[in-house]
């Protein structure tokens, strides 16, 4: 599959198929109504071609695009740009793909060729223009189902409709951080009703001790994956539960575990009404972990099993991923809460009230502790698994109370270290200068480490040449968005000019972009603030810096952090060398992640379970500069980037920060800044392009989400589903 066929010749550029102009539309429509496009970037440009400036406004969204349009015009627009062979093109494109039977998955899928994998998360991220995610668990969901799409894996994926999604932020003259909530217009969302037997849009219900709850169900196309969302606005619902699924992350303990019946629970009873038979249940995380119980329910009344024959076959089917080591991203229910929600489906199993609370317990007799979601999902699952190496360790470790009979090493939890989808984050610019080096069919083969090789044949110049035209688009992404921010805040002139003209592509430019919860210690940089100043002061090798990142409204210490960073703008001897761009989100990471030469990470280790930003930044020539947590205590191997730390931690917070802080600087000034500006007589840095390629070819495939959804079908999928046994294995 290649990725870069735009027309050669506009000879045949003109309508020669006669198309009419409702026919031009109907497929520009059908390109927009498969979200197939936002990783095909010669269909994003062919949208935004059509009005870049509108394109922009909408938020990249092709739907409200089109709607701008009638035929008549667009057929118009598409003679002035000569379109209608790319169009063309992209359409044949779309058909092609979701009609192949030559893909991974024909050949290595096995029994889930009959039963597909289904695939719950209470968040995905796909595209900026589709609101349901916050961050890095909803990009890791989109980027998921995108490879499962290209691999040919047959999966559909369950999640909820957020009407009002995540919150946009805007950042007041202190720098203190604003939540806005923005309606989302449905009829700009490329999704239809779920259609049940009778062709009749679908509503499921759930019973609970205080009344029946109800949701519709969306289906959205995610190429050839199935993505079906639940929606509580719809009629029959109380005023209260209309907005029940209205935010993401929102509300509080009772909100929270009703969104949570909704997803797992109404997931399935969805997937029931539309025939959909699973092989395999993969919940992504604990939001998701009522879905076996409901399995179970249907089991029993299916085939007539008991409580304890289904709960094991079920089991057997179940795959339970968890994502933090963090206690506070467990979440934890009363027994009220969960008795008030769970009671009518508990009555059904014929289990009592204790049962069902000690299967969310580490110890099932402990009557004053909650239901953690966690608990019931590893309880519920045969198979359950960490996201990197290292969060694998922690976890057994974690949870070894469970198991107390079995030594660490017996715990049965593995791991599947998480990958990110290529073409969604891969610059085109760079992915014309691979087409030229790889082998042809290297979009169909990038999980494995061969087709990443031809990185080392590249012409380093070449290298250089196009990571810095990557670099000029992101400053000016970065200007562009700061002096919005300043006129929007209603600062002067001056200071709204000053922003056009922040950051040179000429100086080391440091990227940092992440949710602001404080063990991320966003201002680790800044300990010791003169040395910092110094650092992006020094007249000869300057460095400059770019954060971004929400925090959670209800997170105030996580607040404190962005104002902290945001007001480093006043100090004046950084001027114009730090900015912080509002309002993170899959765009505003796409330009860091693609122009930035250093990635910096520096969480508290060991509670960054993974990360995926700074695979990201691989992809693109961009440098990992990062503790040694998460993904990046198996990535790095001395000549891939540059490491914080030596992998070990202590247990004072204050002395661990201490040290990393010392550390940081030490990297910088003995190894980042110096391979960074040491130029041969081309004005080339040789050594640090070296170290590019080495990022590429020794990261790229192994942190790809094609290779991780081989592992999944391979360690975990195949297992539960046809029942043998196979170890999540390291790679
Ligand atoms: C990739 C991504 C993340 C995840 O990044 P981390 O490395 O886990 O911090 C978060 N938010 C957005 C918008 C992303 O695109």
């Amino acid at each position: 599959m290649s990725q870069t066929e735009l027309p050669s010749s506009r000879v045949n550029d003109i309508n020669l198929s006669g198309l009419s102009p409702q026919s031009l539309y109907d497929k520009c429509l059908a390109l927009a109504n498969n979200l197939w496009w936002s990783w095909h970037p010669e269909v994003t440009n062919l949208f935004r071609d059509l009005d870049p400036i509108r394109w922009r406004q909408l938020d990249h969204n092709p739907i409200a695009l089109l709607s701008e349009f009638t035929p008549e015009r667009l057929e118009m627009r598409a003679a002035e740009l000569v379109l209608y062979s790319r169009i063309n093109q992209a359409y044949r494109r779309l058909k092609e793909y979701l009609s192949s039977t030559r893909t991974w998955g024909t050949t290595h899928v096995g029994v889930l060729g009959s039963k597909p994998v289904a695939y719950f998360s209470a968040e995905f991220g796909i595209h900026e223009s589709l609101p349901i995610y916050s961050g890095g668990l909803g990009v890791l969901s989109g980027d998921h189902i995108k490879s499962a799409s290209d691999l040919g894996v047959p999966l559909v994926a369950v999640g909820l409709f957020y009407d009002q999604g995540y919150f946009k932020q805007h950042l007041d003259h202190d720098g203190y951080q604003g939540e806005e909530y923005l309606d989302t217009k449905v009829e700009n969302i490329p999704m239809q009703p779920a259609l049940n037997d009778h062709g009749q849009p679908l509503t499921i219900e759930i019973d609970t001790r205080t009344g029946k709850l109800y949701a519709k169900v969306w289906l959205m196309k995610v190429g050839r994956v199935s993505l079906y969302l639940l929606d509580c606005d719809v009629e029959g619902n109380s005023p209260e539960d209309h907005q029940l699924t209205s935010r993401l992350y929102g509300g509080d303990r009772r909100t929270r575990i009703r969104q949570e019946l909704v997803l797992g629970v109404g997931g399935v009873k969805a997937l029931k009404a539309l025939n959909i038979t699973p092989g395999v249940f993969h919940l992504n995380e604990g939001h998701s972990a009522f879905a076996p119980l409901e399995v179970v329910r249907q089991r029993m009344e299916d085939d007539g099993l008991s409580f304890d024959e289904a709960l094991r076959s079920v089991a057997q089917l179940t795959v339970f991923t968890t994502h933090t080591p963090v206690p506070a991203g467990h979440d934890r229910f009363d027994g009220s809460l969960v008795e008030e929600h769970l009671g009518p489906l508990r009555d059904q199993l014929g289990i009592s009230y204790e049962q069902l609370m000690s299967l969310g317990r580490v110890e099932p007799q402990n009557q004053s502790e909650p239901l953690c979601m966690t608990v019931f999902g590893l309880k519920l699952s045969r198979k359950a698994n960490a996201v990197s190496s290292l969060h694998g360790h922690v976890t057994r470790r974690m949870w070894a109370h469970l198991w107390p009979w079995r030594v660490e090493e017996e715990i049965p939890i593995g791991h599947i270290t998480n990958g990110v989808h290529v073409q969604s984050w891969l610059a085109g610019q760079m992915q014309q200068l691979y087409d030229r080096y790889f082998p042809v069919d290297w979009f169909d083969r990038m999980g494995e480490p061969e087709t990443w090789q031809g990185i080392h044949k590249v012409d380093p110049g070449e290298l250089w040449e196009t990571h810095q035209a990557l670099k000029n688009l992101l400053l000016a992404f970065v200007r562009r968005r700061i002096s919005r921010q300043c006129r929007r805040r209603g600062e002067s002139d001056e200071a709204v000019e000053a922003a056009r003209n922040v950051l040179d592509p000429n100086i080391l430019t440091i990227g940092f972009a992440r949710r602001f919860a404080t063990y991320k210690r966003a201002d680790l940089i800044i300990t010791e603030i003169d040395r910092f100043a110094e650092l992006v002061n020094d007249p000869d090798r300057p460095i400059q810096i770019i954060f971004a990142g929400k925090a959670h409204p209800a997170d105030e210490p996580g607040k404190q952090f962005i104002k902290k960073i945001a007001n480093l703008r006043h100090d004046d001897r950084l001027a114009g060398r730090v900015a912080f761009i509002e309002d993170y989100d899959i765009n505003v990471c796409r330009h860091l992640i693609q122009g930035v030469d250093v990635w910096l990470n520096n969480p508290r280790r060991p509670l960054e379970a993974s990360g995926t930003s700074g695979q990201k930044v691989v992809l693109n020539g961009g440098l990992n500069l990062s503790v040694l947590d998460g993904w990046w205590a198996e990535a790095y191997d001395g000549s891939n980037g540059f490491a914080i730390g030596n992998g070990t931690s202590h247990v004072s917070d204050e002395i661990n920060d201490a040290r990393d802080a010392k550390d940081l600087y030490r990297v910088l000034e003995e190894q980042v800044i110096p391979l960074y500006y040491d130029r041969d007589i081309d004005g080339l840095p040789r050594h640090w392009i070296k170290r590019m390629m080495n990022s590429i070819s020794t990261l790229a495939w192994r942190f790809s989400a094609q290779r991780m959804v081989m592992d999944y079908v391979n360690a975990a999928y195949l297992p539960a589903a046809g029942g043998m046994s196979c170890d999540m294995t390291v790679r």
